[in-house]
C-alpha cells in the first residue's frame, strides 16, 4: 500500500483477535425467518426442504473451511466449531464470522432453487447474523452444543404439539397457546398421544435431534511393530514424532467424507466413538 496522508485511518481499527487455544464457535441465525418462512410457504412446524437446504449450505461451509471440526444446526441457526488450534485470519473474530456468514448465505441462495423450485427468491432476500464465542475447555464446548440440542428438543416438542392442536385439533393459535401454558414435557407427549395418536418418539430424528455435520473417518490403529517403533521414537524425539503424526492425521481428516447426521450429541457415546473431533 502506498503511503499517503490518509493512511492514519487504519489505526482506528480495533483488534479483535480471539483468545488462543480455545474452541471458537461461530453461530449464525436467519434474520426475520418467521416472515421469510411464511413468505415462501414453509410447512409448519417443520419444513423438510428448508432444513435440507440449511444442511446443504452448512456442508458447503464445512467443506471450504477445514479448521471446522463439527457443526450443529436446528431451525434457522447453525453453529460452527473451529478447532482450538485454528489460526485462520490470525483468529480475528470479524474475519471468521463474516467469512462463515457470507459463505453460508452464498450457498443458501445458490442452492435455493434446488429445494424450492416453485418459490423463486425476491427481495427481501435471506440473510443471516453471526457471532463468535470462545470456549476454553472441552466440557464448556460440549455444554454449549448440549444447550443447543436441548433447545432443539424443547422447541420441537412445543411446536409439534402446538401445530397438532391447530392442524389436527381445529384450534386457533390463541387457544392452542392457552392449552399449552404451564404444561411440562410429559403433558405434551400425553396430548400428542391421547388426542392425536402421535408418538413423539417416532417423529423423525432430524426434527427431534437437529443436524450434526463432521468429517467421518476412522483412525486406523497402527500395527504392533509400528507401535513399538512409535514408542521408541517418542522417547527419542517426542516433539518431532507428534508433529509428523499430527500432519498425517490432518491430511487424513481433510480427505474424509463430510456427513450430515441426526444424533444425540449430549451423551458421551457420540464423542467416545469419534475421539478425533475434540483431540
Ligand atoms: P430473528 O431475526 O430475531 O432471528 P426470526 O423470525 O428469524 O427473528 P427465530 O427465533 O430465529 O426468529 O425463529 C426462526 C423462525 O423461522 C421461526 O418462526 C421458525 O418457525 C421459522 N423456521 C425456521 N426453520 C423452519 C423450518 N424448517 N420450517 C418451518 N419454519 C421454520
Ligand atoms: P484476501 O483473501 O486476503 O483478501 P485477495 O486475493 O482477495 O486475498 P485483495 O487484496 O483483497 O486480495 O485483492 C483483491 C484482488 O482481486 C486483487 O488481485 C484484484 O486485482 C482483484 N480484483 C478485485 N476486483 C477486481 C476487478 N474489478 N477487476 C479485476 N481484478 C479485480
Ligand atoms: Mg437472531
Ligand atoms: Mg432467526
Ligand atoms: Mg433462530
Ligand atoms: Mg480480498
Amino acid at each position: 500500500m502506498a503511503n499517503s496522508k490518509f493512511e492514519y485511518v487504519k489505526h482506528f481499527e480495533q483488534p479483535d483477535q480471539l483468545l488462543p487455544n480455545t474452541w471458537v464457535v461461530v453461530r449464525l441465525d436467519g434474520r426475520g425467518f418467521t416472515k421469510f418462512s411464511a413468505k415462501h410457504g414453509f410447512e409448519k412446524p417443520n419444513d423438510r426442504r428448508a432444513l435440507d437446504l440449511m444442511n446443504a449450505a452448512a456442508r458447503g461451509v464445512v467443506t471450504e473451511l477445514p479448521d471446522i471440526t463439527i457443526a450443529y444446526g436446528v431451525s434457522d441457526e447453525y453453529s460452527f466449531v473451529f478447532h482450538k488450534t485454528c489460526s485462520l485470519f490470525e483468529r480475528r473474530s470479524s474475519k471468521l464470522v463474516s467469512t462463515v456468514v457470507s459463505t453460508f448465505t452464498a450457498y443458501y441462495v445458490h442452492l435455493w432453487s434446488t429445494y424450492f423450485p416453485d418459490s423463486p427468491l425476491s427481495p427481501p432476500l435471506p440473510s443471516f447474523d453471526g457471532r463468535a464465542v470462545c470456549y476454553p475447555s472441552v466440557q464448556n464446548l460440549r455444554d454449549y452444543l448440549s444447550w443447543r440440542q436441548v433447545d432443539c428438543h424443547i422447541n420441537n416438542l412445543y411446536n409439534t404439539t402446538f401445530w397438532a392442536l391447530i392442524q389436527l385439533g381445529g384450534m386457533d393459535a390463541t387457544e392452542a397457546e392457552k392449552s399449552l401454558k404451564g404444561t411440562y414435557s410429559a403433558d405434551k407427549h400425553e396430548i400428542l398421544f391421547s388426542r392425536f395418536s402421535v408418538n413423539y418418539n417416532n417423529e423423525p430424528e432430524i426434527l427431534r435431534k437437529g443436524s450434526v455435520i463432521f468429517r467421518d473417518y476412522e483412525l486406523v490403529e497402527p500395527d504392533s511393530t509400528q507401535n513399538i517403533m512409535l514408542e521408541v521414537e517418542k522417547l527419542a524425539e517426542p516433539v518431532q514424532q507428534s508433529k509428523t503424526q499430527a500432519e498425517k492425521d490432518k491430511k487424513k481428516r481433510a480427505k474424509a467424507p463430510i456427513v450430515v447426521q441426526h444424533l444425540d450429541i449430549i451423551k458421551d457415546d457420540f464423542w467416545d466413538r469419534r475421539p478425533w473431533l475434540l483431540s
